[in-house]
């Protein structure tokens, strides 16, 4: 039998990205037990990372385990109580989701819906918690099924005067766009890896502030088997166990009970993705986020392409090019795949068949990421008998970088 032996990808579309190498290596390093005095300092060591990458001093920083979607069913199962009224700005694939994962979890879920290629206004979501009253406010941050990235900045104050708790799901934007939990009054966000953190996606880091915690401990239980005196024991526990969240907790915390098997390699994964990012600091990552994201947009509209959605409100990371009508959209995504190695994305629902989604992040927010799938962007497109501007979109998208560039040697000592 042959060891498994993936081909060579540039993975461009919104997500999973090219993982970093040094992700890839951290993920290879040994096993060690999950209460080994090593792995606890370790996981010690990890929550204090993801603070400063969600920027917040909430003590209840941990990683879930499983894809981000896990990370968004702990949030929700564990804050909303059968019966409790939630309130979903949907904008996108991703709200659905949200409401449909709060649905489950008994809430009454109450939706706000505007068009995709849209943001909402803060006022048109005071107006929808006044009239609904929820418990929570759950709104995705950047919806990659439409690149729309929804300002948060002023709703933490809105929730705080109406005393609803404000849950974002940030997978597709932490990293590669302003995410400021604890300034913005952010009460629960939980992220995934395979984004602009450029790991693999399986780890979901999360955090919760003092008073969301304070809500979902009203429901704390302490399992039979571990149990001790005076341990909790709710009649009206979360309805998960693997994503209870004060569960978890307990076993981040420093009484370190018993839950599950800390999935070690990728909190190994998870640990290097935060040190990555932080050794260039978060300002410069997003900002290298911002001149991909840039140049990859000036590339495709010097294609003569359209883009899909309020440019204005695009998430840095990531990109919808309208398809021409001369072309079939699949085969073009096909043949950057089977000529150039290059995978860019499809698209879901309303979009599916109208928009390839193309991604600059993580470790693929890079110049020549970003003019290596515009030259072969261009010459898939000629291939399939659209006529495109030779060159144009590598030339513009250099024209980008130049104009950015900061010269090595400052211009007064040229001059
Ligand atoms: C990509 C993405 C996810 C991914 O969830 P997984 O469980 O990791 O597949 C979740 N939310 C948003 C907003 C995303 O863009």
């Amino acid at each position: 039998m042959l060891p498994v032996n993936p081909p060579a990808r540039l993975l461009m579309g919104p997500g999973p990205i090219t993982a970093d190498p040094r992700v890839l290596r951290a993920l290879s390093t040994p096993l060690v037990g999950q209460y080994d005095p090593w792995m606890t300092t370790t996981m010690n060591e990890t929550q204090e990372l993801y603070r400063r990458v969600f920027g917040t001093a909430n003590d209840a920083t941990v990683l879930v385990d499983g894809t981000s979607r896990a990370g968004i069913e702990a949030a929700l199962v564990s804050l909303l109580a059968p019966g409790d009224r939630v309130l979903v700005p949907v904008f996108g694939r991703f709200g659905h989701l949200l409401a449909e994962i709060a649905g489950r979890a008994g809430a009454e879920v109450h939706t706000i819906e505007t068009d995709w290629g849209q943001v909402f206004t803060p006022a048109a979501i005071e107006a929808a918690i006044t009239r609904v009253r929820p418990r929570v406010l759950a709104i995705v941050q950047g919806d990659t099924s439409t690149t729309m990235n929804q300002p948060l900045d002023e709703l933490g104050v809105i929730c705080e005067r109406y005393g609803v708790l404000f849950y974002t799901d940030a997978t597709a934007t932490v990293g590669g766009n302003p995410l400021e939990v604890d300034a913005w009054g952010i009460d629960a966000v939980s992220a995934g890896l395979q984004k602009c953190l450029g790991g693999p996606s399986g780890s979901a880091p999360l955090t919760l502030s003092a008073r969301a915690v304070a809500v979902l401990e009203r429901r704390r239980s302490v399992e039979a088997g571990i149990r001790e005196p005076g341990d909790d024991v709710s009649d009206d526990p979360i309805r998960s166990n693997y994503l209870d969240l004060a569960m978890i907790l307990d076993y981040w915390g420093p009484r370190r009970l018993n839950h599950h098997t800390e999935a070690a390699s990728m909190l190994y994964a998870a640990n290097e993705c935060a040190r990555i990012l932080l050794e260039e600091g978060r300002d410069a990552v997003v900002a290298r986020h911002e001149l991909a994201g840039r140049a990859m947009l000036s590339g495709v509209q010097a294609l003569g392409l359209g883009v899909f959605g309020d440019v204005a409100h695009k998430m840095h990371n990531v990109v919808a090019v309208e398809i021409p009508d001369d072309v079939v959209g699949d085969e073009v995504r096909g043949s950057m795949l089977d000529d150039h190695g290059i995978e860019i994305g499809t698209s879901f629902g309303p979009l599916h068949g109208r928009v390839w989604r193309i991604g600059t992040m993580g470790y693929n927010a890079r110049k020549d990421a970003v003019v290596t799938t515009l030259a072969a962007l261009e010459h898939a497109l000629r291939r399939a008998g659209h006529a495109v501007p030779h060159g144009g979109g590598v030339d513009a998208a250099l024209d980008v970088y130049r104009v950015s560039a900061t010269p090595r040697i400052p211009a007064e000592v040229l001059a």
